[in-house]
């Protein structure tokens, strides 16, 4: 407990410093959010091999062949996101804008850090609330949480009571799923062995290598290239403050659930 308390004193004073901040965001930041982590949800890359689950490849084959798992898989991964809400940790990444400049840049897909109302947010693996043409990843359509739960109830629906046919599924699929007038469309999401996308892993990049302090929070550091981010940051002479129950790692280690850990930093760091 004294040990948690000199950690978060010694950032705060590092954070009251500070002009430029990046809040380094990862699944565990909505954990409080009811969105479960691939750390915590009991080896989810076990249950869903991540060469059929986690690739654009291997998710369409599993479509063609057993369209029931991959429905389910679906059901899975998209309800928790539907009914997200932002938790205190997104709100208190927030309200660190009125006292610097603070980049997010998240490895998350949930969109929750814009919905908090932090408004630089760098979404380096994209977001599943954004549809867009594959040709050119213009952007289709944005989807409002309302409208991914209708899609997940219809996979639901199709799990319960159909039997999921590759049309069908295609069918429940078809806002965020499926060719229209430029081709291709398909979430905004990078996937395992995707290439990084443009401009956001630039603009990741440079905000790290501008920081004075790099905050990450909820992240095991093991999806690359992502996890060389604090690296980056500390290369250039950044302080690192980590903000994790389990893992730690940088120059500061805050030992704790993110919703808890970061209103009091926000507070020490900024008293009202
Ligand atoms: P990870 O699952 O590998 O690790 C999660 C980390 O969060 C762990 O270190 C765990 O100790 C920590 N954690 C758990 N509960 C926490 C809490 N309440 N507060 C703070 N930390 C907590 O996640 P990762 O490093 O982000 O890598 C997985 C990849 O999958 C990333 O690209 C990630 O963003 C993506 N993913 C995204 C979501 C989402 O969008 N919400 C959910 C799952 C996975």
């Amino acid at each position: 407990m004294q040990e948690t308390e000199q950690a978060v004193a010694e950032a705060a004073r590092l954070l009251r410093q500070a002009r430029s901040v990046v809040v380094f965001s990862g699944a565990g930041i909505s954990a409080e959010s009811g969105i479960p982590t691939f750390r915590d949800s009991g080896g989810w890359w076990e249950r869903f091999p991540v060469e059929q689950f986690g690739t654009w490849t291997g998710l369409l084959a599993l479509a063609r062949d057993r369209p029931r798992e991959l429905a389910e898989y679906l059901v899975t991964r998209l309800r928790p996101v539907a009914e997200a809400r932002p938790n205190p940790s997104h709100r208190a990444v927030r309200d660190m804008e009125r006292f610097c400049r603070v980049t997010v840049v998240t490895q998350n897909i949930d969109g929750l850090h814009t919905e908090a109302g932090s408004s630089r947010v760098v979404e380096i693996h994209g977001s599943l609330l954004r549809v867009v043409w594959v040709v050119d990843r213009t952007v289709k359509a944005h989807l409002s949480r309302q409208e991914l739960k209708a899609i997940v109830d219809k996979l639901g629906e199709l799990c319960q009571t159909g039997r999921p046919s590759f049309r069908r599924l295609l069918l429940a699929l078809q806002p965020i799923f499926g060719v229209g007038w430029r081709g291709l469309y398909r979430p905004d999401v990078v996937l395992f062995g995707d290439a990084m996308v443009e401009p956001e892993w630039t603009h990741a990049l440079h905000a790290v290598r501008s920081c004075q302090v790099i905050v990450s929070v909820g992240t095991s550091g093991q999806v690359f290239p992502a996890a060389m981010l604090p690296m980056e940051a500390k290369r250039q002479g950044a302080a690192w403050i980590h903000v994790d129950p389990q893992e730690p790692a940088g120059d500061i280690w805050i030992k704790g659930r993110a919703g808890e850990i970061l209103p009091l930093l926000v507070n020490k760091a900024w008293p009202a």
